[in-house]
């Protein structure tokens, strides 16, 4: 599985970076996060070989970001949920698009 180093949500340029032992703003642990500051998502590298919380967490930085990008106010329960649902949708479906020719 490959999480692209950076991606293009509406006009922004979004960077994906890994680091060990990743943590929140506050200290707390987190597999992943999208800093508003830097416009950055950053993945935790502990999550290497578990290609489903990989995903599960790359998803839910990516709904986070669309979320700030968009002004949603959606709270974080919300996320997970599009996010779970966004992964699994991928996953369950062959989806073309438009980089198939
Ligand atoms: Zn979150």
């Amino acid at each position: 599985m490959l999480i692209p180093k950076s991606v293009k949500i509406g006009a922004e340029n979004i960077q994906v970076l890994w680091f060990p032992a990743l943590t929140d703003a506050e200290g707390t642990p987190v597999w992943g996060i999208f800093d508003t500051h830097e416009r950055v998502i950053k993945l935790d590298t502990d999550m290497y070989g578990n290609k489903g919380l990989i995903l599960d967490t790359f998803f839910h930085e990516i709904i986070h970001v669309m979320n700030s990008v968009n002004r949603l106010k959606l709270d974080d329960d919300t996320i997970y949920r599009l996010g779970f649902m966004l992964a699994a949708f991928l996953s369950d479906n062959e989806i073309p698009t438009v980089h198939d020719g």
